[in-house]
């Protein structure tokens, strides 16, 4: 019998200590520059005594800005004598791509939120991802990974939750979406006939730990709506977690809109061109109506190709970039759920 795989990450904090920790995860890597040096990885442990856990996370894409931003902030804050249970806060999940800001690593091209389970043995994005799921997820009863658009998508700042088969857990991490408080929030339907979910989330709810989401934004910025949504959903997951008490709930602006998967949720470039969107994040589009042309100023006097909404919904997401590829997704759908 084979002993089962640790990781080779070395945190500077101690996950069973009282306190506030602000320190690093050391992942050694041996360059060039640096041949003795480690990678160091922002971590936060704020604990009191026994109780729930809750891991949050940001720079999973290093491009997506808004919840480094409201982490950050909650690192900061938080004091040990104002919880109940513990708070593990990773603010720079995949620190090699969020120091250079792209989505993904420029040490081994990894998209980290595509590797999950990873591997202690494997690239330095295969590592980053193995210590998450074998030290940090089982230790959390929830665990909240911040996204948002990245580079080249622009999102309704909107929370997020993946169905599991079973009702009854499904209705338990509804409660946690809605504790959130965002305006809008999606649930998705889980994966099917495309193999394991290699996301954060995907492997924490095989773990069996509730695991949400946010699309904050986007476009490789931030703005203060969207920080003020992820600062007010962290605080109110730790409400509704008991971690925070009762007195320490931010209100949400509106009750929270929910949407489901649209039937057609993706739609794609169908040429390569200059992309020219007619819908905007936020609006309700209906069946047939124009969605964007593609234009082809390298060849004067051929007229663009226009393309319309194949079903209708609301447009929570559209390309930024306007030089656009065949198969680029340019908006993504959702539907209400009565
Ligand atoms: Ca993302």
């Amino acid at each position: 019998m084979t002993a089962p795989k640790r990781s080779r990450l070395v945190p500077e904090v101690d996950f069973d200590r009282d306190g506030v920790q602000r320190g690093f995860v050391r992942l050694f890597h041996s360059t060039h520059a640096s041949a003795y040096g480690f990678i160091p990885i922002p971590i936060v442990v704020i604990r009191n005594g026994d109780g729930p856990t809750a891991l949050f996370v940001s720079g999973n894409h290093g491009d997506e800005y808004e919840g480094q931003v409201a982490l950050s902030e909650l690192a900061r804050e938080l004091r040990a004598e104002d919880i109940r249970g513990r708070v593990i806060i990773l603010p720079m999940a995949n620190y090699p791509a969020a120091m250079a800001g792209r989505r993904v690593s420029p040490i081994d091209d990894a998209n980290l939120n595509r590797i999950f389970p990873g591997d202690p043995d494997g690239t330095v994005s295969q590592q980053i991802a193995w210590f998450i799921t074998e030290q940090l997820i089982p230790r959390a009863d929830l665990v909240c990974d911040l996204h948002s658009g990245g580079s080249s998508l622009m999102y309704s700042p909107c929370a997020l939750m993946t169905k599991f088969a079973d009702e009854k857990r499904t209705e338990t991490l509804r409660q946690a979406l809605i504790a959130f408080g965002a305006p809008l929030a999606y649930i998705a339907e889980p994966a099917q006939g495309q193999g394991a979910d290699q996301t954060l989330g995907g492997v924490a709810a095989r773990q069996g730990v509730l695991a949400l989401g946010t699309e904050l934004g986007g476009a490789g910025t931030v703005t203060p709506a969207a920080v003020q949504m992820a600062r007010r959903g962290v605080r109110n997951l730790l409400v509704h977690l008991g971690i925070l008490p009762e007195s320490a709930r931010l209100a949400p602006p509106s009750p929270t809109r929910l949407l489901g998967v649209a039937p057609d949720a993706f739609l794609y470039a169908p040429e390569n061109g200059v992309f020219e969107p007619l819908a905007a994040p936020g609006d309700m589009v209906e069946a047939g109506q124009p969605a964007g042309r593609i234009h082809f100023p390298e060849s004067p006097g051929l007229a663009p190709v226009a393309f319309a909404f194949p079903g209708g919904g609301y447009v929570l997401c559209r390309r930024v970039p306007a030089r656009t590829m065949r198969g680029d997704c340019l908006f993504g759908l959702g539907v209400d759920l009565g």
